[in-house]
Parts: structure tokens; sequence; C-alpha cells
């Protein structure tokens, strides 16, 4: 399971969970993607900002935040690629490795302040679920198409 940040052309942000990075564009292709909020099927992968403050944090929510919303096949799609690439080994050189240890890591530094540091790793669905459910800030990182080779 993967979860994105959706955005629609009203500028609507949600969630929504696929199976996997494929599944998202199959829907999004097909156009059945539809905003919950204003019913468009205008509907685009929002890149997502780290996560600020908590959920019940409204005013965190509308703090200003840099999205940008891709379109399959759009010319500017090599571009984000690219800077999805940058973002990715620049996490995985900066970051600690955790591996599946990631939920566990990501609670700790939830807890204790001074545990606080970049991590990144693997994450079951359920683990997923209840960092989401307990309110701890985390970022799915974006897989590459070319890594399915
Ligand atoms: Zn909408």
């Amino acid at each position: 399971m993967i979860q994105y940040s959706l955005i629609c052309e009203n500028d609507h942000k949600f969630e929504a969970w696929f199976k996997n990075a494929s599944a998202y564009d199959v829907q999004s292709e097909k156009g059945v993607l539809e905003c919950p909020l204003c019913g468009t099927r205008t509907v685009n992968k929002a890149l997502m900002a780290p996560a600020v403050g908590k959920k019940s944090n409204q005013k965190a929510e509308a703090a200003p935040q840099k999205t940008m919303a891709l379109s399959a096949g759009h010319p500017e799609q090599q571009e984000v690629r690219e800077a999805l690439r940058r973002l990715r080994s620049k996490v995985e050189s900066e970051a600690e490795y955790v591996g599946d240890r990631f939920a566990e890591e990501a609670r700790k530094m939830a807890d204790d302040a001074e545990q606080k540091r970049g991590i990144y790793g693997e994450a079951t669905a359920e683990e997923v679920t209840s960092l989401i459910e307990d309110e701890i800030d985390f970022m799915p990182l974006p897989r590459l198409p070319e890594e399915h080779n």
C-alpha cells in the first residue's frame, strides 16, 4: 500500500491509498480519481513537503506549503522525475537507513526530541496506518518508475 497526497484543480488536497505506484497511474489515466470535496476528476499527485505540526493543528496545515502537481505525459514530467531522484539520493546520503525498524525509530523520535535525526527505511502497511493514527509525521519516499526494471 502506498499513500499519495492528491490535489484537485480547485486546490483541494486529500490523501488516498493505492495498492502500489502503478495502481495510481492506472486510475489516474482512466480519470476515475475524484476529489471528495468538489467531485472534480481533474486530480493530480501533489508532491509532499515534510509535514508540519499535527493533523489536529489546523493552523499548521494552513501554513504555506509548496506543492507541485504532475500529470502523466506532461513535458515537465522528466524534470519532476529528476527532482524526485535528487530528493531520494539526498535522503539516502544524509539520512540513516533503519530498514524495517522505521516505524519503531519514528516512534522513538516522536517521543523524545533528542532522538530526532533523518532516517529512512521500510514500513509495512499496518505500521504506516498506525503511524498515521498516532499522528507521527513522516514522508513516503517516491519510487521512480525505472526502479521496477
Ligand atoms: Zn476539489
